[in-house]
This record gives C-alpha cells, structure tokens and sequence, in this order.
C-alpha cells in the first residue's frame, strides 16, 4: 500500500526574471513556500516511509541552495553582468526560464536523487501567497 508522508511550508527568498513575459522580465524577487510529499511503502522494520527528521534535513538542505540567490538559466550566464557595492549570488538553473515550474520540477527532481530514486515525489511550490505550480517527478 503507497502512503505520502510530507513536510510543508519550506520557504525561499530568491530572485529571478521571465524573459517570455515584458512584466516579469525586470529582476523582482517572491518568497517561495515548498511543500512536499513522498510516495512509497512504509518499511516494516521502521514504521516509516521516511523518517520526518531526514525527509527534513534533505528539503532544508535542497532549498538551502536557492535562498538569498539570484536565480539566472544557464543560457543566459554568459550575457549577464552585475556590479555595484553588493553581492550576487547565483542559482544556474538548466532551463529556458526560471519559472516556479521549472524550479519546482529541478528541486523535485534533487530531493528525488537525494532519496536515491527510491520514491514519487509531489511537490507544490507557492510563488507567493497565491500562485503555486504542482510537480509530480518522476
Ligand atoms: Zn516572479
């Protein structure tokens, strides 16, 4: 039998830009909220499908890598510069744009390898309060 067992309300601070759209196409930045759940049997000898407190750490550490960044696509890192008084970190995403979709399908897709394939993971990620993309991965 296949039980979800889930952690929500992960958030991000993270900047980015849609070139597919004029007004998102200025750098602006959303508080990003995560939820995720993963899919699979509970392990008899544990009780758990996953244990909450690793399931925690490897959301943390996933989101971790995205907090306070600026998120730029790989196609654009050549064309981009940034100077001034301030730091720019960067998050390279391996996608045409840094939308919550494909955010949200690449940090599924981390935490899914974090979990050695071994489990379905559904993830919601709110752009915002109110506008959220949910990823089935794989
Ligand atoms: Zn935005």
């Amino acid at each position: 039998m296949k039980v979800r067992v889930g952690i929500e309300g992960i958030t991000m601070d993270s900047a980015h830009y849609t070139l597919s759209s004029y007004a998102d196409s200025q750098i602006h930045g959303h508080t990003y909220i995560v939820n995720v759940e993963v899919e699979g049997e509970v392990n008899e000898k544990s009780g758990f499908v996953v244990d909450f407190n690793l399931l925690k750490k490897i959301i943390k550490e996933t989101i971790q890598e995205w907090d306070h960044k600026l998120i730029i696509p790989k196609v654009d890192l050549d064309k981009s510069r940034f100077e001034g008084p301030f730091r720019v970190d960067y998050k390279v995403i391996d996608a045409p744009f840094p939308t919550a979709e494909y955010i949200g399908i690449e940090i599924a897709k981390d935490i899914y390898l974090k979990l050695n394939k071994k489990y379905r993971i559904l993830l919601k990620i709110y752009e915002g309060k109110d506008s959220y993309a949910i990823i089935e991965y794989p």
